[in-house]
């Protein structure tokens, strides 16, 4: 499919405050690989895509999951929340057929992070949570830091993340503990 059927399916698929975020999603995926030099059309159609399955039931998720051949961790199938973002990179590759493994990656780990993520992943992992509809405590902060340290940005986020699903009594995947292991190894600190 081209970028405008894809819109259209992602629009049809998707209630109308989704597919509004959507759309910010690609468009501040769009600026910060512009910012950041990296294919800006790509970054938009992985923003775009990110969020397709979001609005499915968890039943049609997991029996899209089996059809696609997307397998689920034990983690990720009890927090559902989470099963959209690798469900959404098999949907768009096999449904909207865009095969592209960064495109695929950036999707798939758009939720939990992972350590070691490509400089792609993190745009989109992080233009996620800073798109213009977003409204939360520390957003403009970190609109301000993923355009001076996407890095920072980043070990801000999973903290944030990290925080939001222990007070909710969540579990917490162990490739979001992966991703901020990783940075601060590094030496990234906030
Ligand atoms: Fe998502
Ligand atoms: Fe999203």
């Amino acid at each position: 499919m081209n970028i405008k059927e894809i819109e259209q399916c992602i629009k049809s698929m998707t209630k109308e405050t989704r597919f509004n975020h959507s759309k910010g999603v690609q468009k501040t995926a769009g600026e910060l690989a512009k910012h950041y030099g990296l294919d800006v059309e790509k970054a938009e159609l992985a923003g775009l895509m990110h969020d397709c399955v979001k609005n499915l039931t968890v039943e049609e998720m997991l029996k899209l999951c089996d059809e696609l051949g997307c397998e689920l961790d034990f983690v990720t199938r009890k927090e559902y929340k989470l099963i959209h973002a690798p469900l959404g990179a098999y949907y768009s590759r096999k449904i909207f057929g865009i095969d592209d493994e960064e495109i695929f990656n950036s999707i798939y780990w758009h939720t939990t992070a992972k350590a070691n993520m490509t400089l792609f992943e993190k745009i989109i992992y992080v233009a996620d949570v800073i798109e213009p509809n977003r409204n939360y405590d520390i957003v403009d902060e970190l609109r301000k830091l993923a355009y001076e340290d996407i890095d920072v940005a980043l070990l801000k986020i999973l903290n944030y993340t990290i925080n939001k699903q222990l007070a909710a009594g969540k579990m917490l995947h162990s490739e979001t503990i992966n991703a901020r292991n990783y940075l601060i190894a590094k030496g990234v600190n906030v």
